[in-house]
């Protein structure tokens, strides 16, 4: 495994736990040797774990579609920053670029991103693994929800463990590269 493709928030959330996460995040992914691919954004969250990884020597790559590069603003720092047509080429992109995919507290596009990824595997279209990064007990209550879709039968049983999870970074990005 070479690299993690992460969703998160491009807001920070409201307390300062989030990025003290998302920080411990990026110490343990440049730790690990593993690079980044994610969204090449410098707001919020999406700012905090790509200046991070950069600070430390690691390696980032962000995908951001022409249309974003101001209401995101695109981060001017990364080692390498693709300008895209679309948001469905920026999923693709991060998608070909990376080994594994992780995502962190965010807002509805991170979860659009994460369950699409989530689909793909449960189809077949790809064979990376899928985790999430649960700060805090952020993503408990999506979590319940994924025993209610298998409880009322519209998440298979071999479908249901799709998702790894995990509080702390080291042993999640350990996890992945099992
Ligand atoms: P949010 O979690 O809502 O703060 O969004 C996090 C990131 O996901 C932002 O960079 C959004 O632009 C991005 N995003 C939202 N929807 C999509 C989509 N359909 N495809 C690709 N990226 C998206």
């Amino acid at each position: 495994m070479k690299r993690v493709c992460v969703f998160c928030g491009s807001a920070s959330g409201n307390a300062a736990l989030y990025q003290d996460a998302v920080v411990d995040f990026a110490d343990a992914l440049v730790e690990q040797g593993l690079g980044l691919v994610y969204g090449g954004a410098h707001r919020g969250l999406m700012g905090v774990l790509a200046d991070r990884v950069l600070a430390r020597g690691g390696e980032v790559i962000g995908v951001i579609p022409q249309r974003l590069v101001e209401l995101e603003v695109a981060h001017a720092g990364l080692t390498e920053l693709i300008v895209v047509s679309g948001m469905h080429e920026r999923k693709a992109t991060m998608a070909a670029r990376a080994d594994a995919f992780v995502a962190l507290p965010g807002g509805f596009g991170t979860l659009e991103e994460l369950t699409e990824v989530v689909t793909w595997s449960q189809l077949g279209l790809h064979h990376k693994p899928c985790a999430l990064f649960n700060v805090a007990g952020y993503f408990d209550a999506f979590l319940q929800f994924i025993e209610h879709m298998h409880a009322t039968g519209f998440v298979r049983e071999q479908h249901r463990g799709l998702l790894q999870v995990e509080s702390d970074p080291h042993r999640l990005l350990e996890r992945l590269q099992q």
